[in-house]
């Protein structure tokens, strides 16, 4: 694909270690398979790198549960509110061909209600008891607005950061990730701050029965429409994933078998190759990254695949370009030399222009200054996106064969979440194209399938599957 893309032959040369050949995706998926059998021991908790948290969540939904159920849902850039109504009598609606992919139908066994909030970012760097008090204080506004003040409804809480948890309702945070950054709450139980949060405004009332995150809240909404659904991944912000595994193989498993001999495991996968696991594949522009980062060696997977950074590796690797000489006739202006001028997205809009076209790319460049480029020049620029979004989806693509071969389900659906899945126009392509092709000799079976809100909706579930779990 990449070998037929038109650009300068000497940018192809600069960009080739960006190509992962199969044979590095299988030191990738060795490396990785590695990585996950540590996590799930006992004896290497401490020093393991993917952490394979037991997440205590032993049930999967089963269609049939009703009642409402609150969820909080704290995933990176935005905060959302949301209420479930379930209703398992309730009549499936006639999909409506033309309303948007993304919208949850009207009426049906699932009814969602949310609201969601940006992060002032202040509160993202600031003390924790601001930000646990922001959330306490947009519940109540939505549970004012929806006259649910009083009722006491189960809530799941969505918390999309490393929690060591050690029961189905306590979880500690490992680590900030993802630009957060607020004093006195790592170490913490994270569940224990929203509660005293909430006890402080003295007027709305909930009963936290489950904390989660966003990858196994992914798996529990899409495992409510299909039962095949045995991980859940998050292409976002950040990455991260979940996969259901059996009890007996997860040492750090403490709690109770309620029936299921199953348990979600949260990998934890953003920190694969923190211990040197990729540097097989790394580049330059990755250790850069990663340097000016808020957390310098820390999270390298996360920062080769996902939304925060994708765009900063490519602005990286066009800026090196230039430098040589080779694009934009060495020059570029200031802003295109600031650190985060470059977003994702635009990663997304230069790879949708048609072939050939390269009017997404003309038009970014001059929003950003330079408008001096060449045909040539948008070439290279959108050969150099192309080589950084393939080799993330290709890593992702890996990392999941390696998941379905451990299960060992003849077929797997896999619950995705996260814009840079969703919204980049080869990304899924990408991804499913190299899984098939890994997983060929296997004869597993796999499909993606995308939610809305799945975080939000699946801390939801799982409140209702566990509200009487206790
Ligand atoms: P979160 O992971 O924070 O819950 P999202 O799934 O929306 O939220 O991911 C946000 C990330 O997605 C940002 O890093 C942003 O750069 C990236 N992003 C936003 N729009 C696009 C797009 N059109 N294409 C690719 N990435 C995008």
């Amino acid at each position: 694909y990449l070998r037929e893309m038109p650009a300068r032959t000497v940018t192809k040369a600069k960009c080739s270690e960006l190509v992962l050949t199969n044979q590095q995706l299988g030191q990738y998926m060795k490396n990785f398979l590695d990585a996950v059998r540590t996590g799930l021991k006992k004896a290497n908790h401490q020093n393991a790198i993917v952490k394979c948290f037991p997440t205590y969540v032993q049930n999967l939904p089963t269609g049939q549960e009703e009642g409402k159920y609150l969820a909080l849902d704290l995933g990176g850039t935005n905060f959302r509110v949301l209420m479930i109504t379930l209703d398992p009598n309730a009549e499936e609606p006639e999909p409506d061909p033309d309303a948007e992919e993304e919208a949850e139908p009207e009426g049906g066994k699932l009814q969602v209600v949310s609201e969601t909030y940006e992060i002032p970012e202040e509160l993202m760097t600031g003390p924790g008891e601001d930000l646990f008090d922001f959330f306490a204080e947009k519940l109540s506004e939505f549970c004012g607005a929806q006259g649910v003040m009083e009722d006491e409804l189960p809530l799941g809480f969505t918390f999309s950061f490393p929690l060591t948890q050690i029961g189905l309702k306590k979880g500690h945070l490992e680590r900030w990730t993802k630009g957060f950054n607020c004093s006195g709450v790592i170490g913490q139980d994270v569940v224990k701050l929203l509660e005293q949060a909430i006890e402080k405004r003295e007027d709305v009332k909930v009963k936290i029965v489950a904390v989660c995150n966003d990858t196994t809240g992914t798996l529990i909404t899409c495992a409510y429409k299909d039962q095949t659904c045995k991980i859940g991944l998050i292409v976002g912000t950040g990455t991260n994933c979940c996969y259901v595994e059996k009890q007996d193989w997860v040492e750090l498993f403490d709690a109770q078998d309620t029936g299921s001999g199953i348990v979600i495991i949260n990998l934890e996968s953003g920190a694969f190759g923190d211990d040197g696991a990729l540097d097989f594949c790394r580049t330059k522009y990755d250790i850069d990254v990663d340097k000016d980062s808020i957390n310098p060696g820390k999270q390298a997977h996360e920062k080769m695949i996902s939304g925060m950074y994708l765009g900063e590796l490519v602005r990286l690797a066009v800026v090196q370009l230039t430098e040589d000489g080779i694009m934009f006739n060495g020059k570029l202006t200031e802003e295109f030399k600031t650190k985060g001028s470059f977003e994702t997205s635009f990663v997304s809009e230069i790879e949708s222009d048609d072939p050939c076209k390269y009017d997404n790319a003309e038009r970014i460049c001059k929003e950003l200054g330079v408008d001096w480029g060449t045909e040539e020049d948008y070439q290279d620029l959108r050969y150099v996106c192309c080589c950084f979004s393939r080799r993330a989806a290709f890593m992702v693509a890996s990392s999941m064969a390696v998941l379905i071969r451990k299960m060992g389900y003849p077929m797997v659906t896999i619950g995705v979440d996260g814009s840079l899945f969703k919204l980049h126009p080869h990304f899924r392509n990408t991804c499913e194209h190299k899984l098939r092709e890994i997983l060929i000799p296997d004869s597993y079976k796999f499909q993606f399938m995308e939610t809305a809100d799945g975080s939000g909706i699946g801390a939801a579930l799982i409140a209702a599957v566990s509200a009487n779990d206790e």
